[in-house]
């Protein structure tokens, strides 16, 4: 047994996992959510893990009051036009096996609702969804869905006795420290019905453009390939269709990889495409040889002036993690995020973009957003006009 093991494989039970990496990733001081962990792999049922000492409730708590998809700054409800392209390509995929205009749609972990917009435009009447974050539920509701808020794990008990066509997990599932609550959602599928579950896609993590481990974060904990999808769905009795590429464009036309498994009952099993661990495996040997190598600052920091950190998110706790942030000259950190505001990183604050600007007039900024990093130029010069900052970028050495 893998010494100090907290998380057996969540599919089989397996506690001799292989270790890949250790990650650091410090968080914001509400967080309940560990400054790290090390991220593991079941080969048996292709499936890499993070082996958190986090419980489920931990998560719960985090999902339901911490992250980052309800409040104003909220992502995946079709806040820009990368995101909407998103959700109209993920409503055509769903839409190819569905039986009609009336067909029963449950969303798990639907967050503000974007893809409940979509359908609903579609013409779909009886398009329902559940999520965590009472933020998102109100935002949902606000749009006038049929939204209600529960965990993802209450699913099964919540809607028992109804019938779905089609049960949707986008994005949802690489969440989940328990699984094992997921077969049961067989129970709620119509005679037909079919589940479908989104998830980033291992087999296209690259260092290019991203920086170093990107694609492993706090929340991020489970990173499927099509054969764990298939143990999944083969432990709900269901069997997988397809498991189409769904690759996502972003907001700065950059991609990121993502597939699908649909499943349902009785029909007949597509084969699972190569395994994904080996693959993986490369990617972090490359993530392992580029971390080694200094972080670049572009222009480089003033050594005299205090520091603003435009981020307190995914990337920034990396950053941290490795040492790569100036942390002594950092008077405060900044970000959108409500909920991450009046909380402390590293022992600095986190305020208001607005407050942290105006507070440290002659501050320079360094801004630590992975996607489209150079829109934060316009959000300053919105926020304080005719004011000339000093912002510094992070690239990768190449
Ligand atoms: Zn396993």
């Amino acid at each position: 047994m893998l010494p100090d093991l907290h998380r057996p494989c969540p599919l089989c039970g397996n506690r001799e996992p292989e270790v890949l990496a250790q990650l650091s990733l410090p968080q914001p001081s509400h967080s309940p959510l560990p400054p790290g962990y090390r991220l593991v792999a079941c080969t048996d049922c292709d499936l890499a893990y993070a082996d958190t000492p986090a419980s489920q409730a931990d998560y719960d708590r985090y999902y339901q009051h911490l992250a980052k998809y309800g409040g104003p700054t909220g992502t995946g409800a079709g806040q820009d036009a990368a995101d909407m392209r998103r959700l109209e390509q993920l409503a055509d995929r769903l839409e190819a096996g569905l039986p009609g205009k009336d067909a029963a749609i449950l969303d798990i972990g639907c967050g503000a609702g974007g893809l409940l917009q979509v359908l609903g435009a579609r013409g779909y009447t009886q398009a329902e969804g559940l999520d965590p974050d009472p933020a998102a539920v109100a935002a949902a509701r606000a749009h006038g869905l049929a939204v209600r808020a529960g965990l993802a794990s209450e699913s099964p008990g919540l809607y028992a006795g109804i019938r779905f066509d089609l049960i949707v997990l986008s994005h949802v599932a690489e969440h989940l420290r328990d699984l094992d609550w997921l077969p049961r959602l067989s129970t709620l599928l119509a005679p037909g019905g079919r589940l479908y579950i989104e998830v980033p896609d291992p087999r296209g993590y690259r260092c290019d453009p991203r920086p170093p481990y990107y694609y492993f974060d706090s929340e991020h904990i489970n990173h499927f390939s099509p054969h764990a999808l298939g143990r999944l769905f083969a432990s709900a009795g269901l069997a997988p269709e397809a498991f189409p590429d769904c690759t996502l464009t972003l907001s700065d036309g950059s991609t990121y990889p993502a597939f699908a498994g649909i499943a349902s009952m009785g029909s007949t099993a597509c084969p699972a495409p190569a395994a994904a661990i080996p693959q993986l495996r490369s990617y972090l040997n490359n993530c392992a040889a580029r971390a080694h190598q200094a972080i670049q600052i572009h222009p480089p920091l003033a050594e005299d002036t205090p520091l603003l950190v435009w981020g307190a998110g995914s990337w920034a706790q990396r950053l941290l993690g490795q040492n790569a942030i100036p942390l002594a000259r950092v008077a405060a950190f900044l970000d959108g995020a409500p909920n991450k505001q009046g909380q402390t990183f590293a022992g600095k604050p986190i305020v208001a973009p607005a407050d942290g600007l105006s507070r440290h007039p002659n501050a320079q900024v360094l801004v630590c957003v992975a996607v489209n990093p150079h829109q934060i130029g316009a959000e300053i010069a919105r926020l304080e006009p005719g004011h000339a900052r000093s912002l510094h970028f992070i690239t990768e050495p190449t």
